[in-house]
């Protein structure tokens, strides 16, 4: 099967009825770029970019960051590269920031929040990400945003960045595509009001699904209940795909669902068409693809997101991934 597999990397991530997917990679480190050229992935659609600074004593500095980015966007020679701002905080804390523990972290200051309250180091990385993008196509995401004020202060910051790199004579690009994660059901249900400041949104299903069942991803003692189908999920899931559509922008999924082959044809049928995973997946899931006619999966899709009965939603699952890949 894998000497199969490995067949399909270099040709399109194309429907049986002819839809070209965008099938992206993420990483975590610049290091794993080479891992994601390797996948047979488009470009890379998350780049986790807390993890450089995760387990060391002080912040990279804006031209370490530079430095790193240049070097994954030019390893990508053209491909979209999309770096999420850090997103720190909840379960990620570095031991040089000193916030304090809360009683709920993943209620409190994480992703653009931390970043709002720390504009130094905020700006730092989008100074940084701005000079590398003259070496390749960076586009820049947000992190947990809950409503439209976090993102136009976000953007803010971003044109602040813009206005100090041009004051001090240092070159950037200036145009550049950025996005907005959709991850807190609160912003599912407003995209609409997001969709004129940004190029493209991501949803974040990891912690939509948290945050929408009260769930800990984390959390052994409740995984049972940590669903991807529950009937809410699909709800803001399917919600956030329209509506961005219907504005003429794209949209991602970037979370674990997006390379789970048991979810493809539902994610394909709700209308996706750009997935975002783990290097390992980006072949399987193009198989998936490849063997999948979006005139039979959209009417079971369609069937799924009018019902709330959840042995439903799992017979229409079963029934979506009847054919084999
Ligand atoms: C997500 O929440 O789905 C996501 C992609 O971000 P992370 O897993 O890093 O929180
Ligand atoms: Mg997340």
């Amino acid at each position: 099967a894998r000497r199969k597999l490995s067949s399909i990397r270099k040709v399109s991530a194309e429907t049986r009825d002819g839809a070209q997917i965008e099938l992206l990679a993420n990483i975590e480190l610049p290091e794993h770029v080479d891992m994601a050229r390797e996948s047979g992935a488009a470009g890379i659609g998350l780049f986790r970019s807390e993890f450089m600074f995760l387990g060391r004593d002080t912040l990279p500095s804006e031209d370490e960051q530079y430095e790193a980015y240049r070097r994954v966007a030019e390893a990508m020679k053209g491909a979209p590269v999309t770096v999420r701002t850090m997103d720190l905080g909840a379960d990620k804390s570095p031991r040089w920031l000193s916030h304090g523990v809360a009683d709920n972290p993943a209620l409190g200051l994480t992703g653009i929040r931390l970043c709002l309250a720390e504009p130094l180091m905020f700006r730092a990385q989008l100074r940084a990400l701005l000079r590398a993008s003259l070496h390749g196509r960076i586009r820049i995401m947000f992190p947990m945003l809950n409503a439209l004020p976090e993102l136009k202060q976000a953007l803010a910051q971003l044109a602040y960045a813009k206005e100090e790199l041009r004051d001090e004579g240092i070159a950037f690009a200036d145009r550049i595509e950025i996005g907005a994660m959709i991850e807190i059901p609160s912003a599912a249900l407003v995209v609409g009001s997001f969709l004129k400041q940004v190029d493209f949104v991501s949803i974040g299903t990891n912690d939509l699904i948290q945050y929408t069942l009260a769930v800990d991803r984390n959390d052994d003692a409740v995984s049972h209940l940590y669903d991807p189908v529950h009937p809410a999920v699909l709800k803001l899931i399917a919600h956030t795909i329209k509506t961005t559509h219907r504005a003429g922008k794209t949209v991602a999924v970037c979370g674990e669902m997006a390379g789970d082959a048991r979810m493809t044809r539902l994610l394909l049928g709700m209308g996706l068409r750009r997935f975002s995973m783990d290097p390992v997946h980006v072949l399987p899931i193009k198989q998936v693809v490849r063997n999948t006619h979006l005139d039979d999966v959209v009417p079971v899709v369609g069937r799924m997101l009018r019902t709330e009965d959840p042995d439903k939603i799992a017979d229409l699952l079963d029934q979506l991934n009847a054919e084999p890949a």
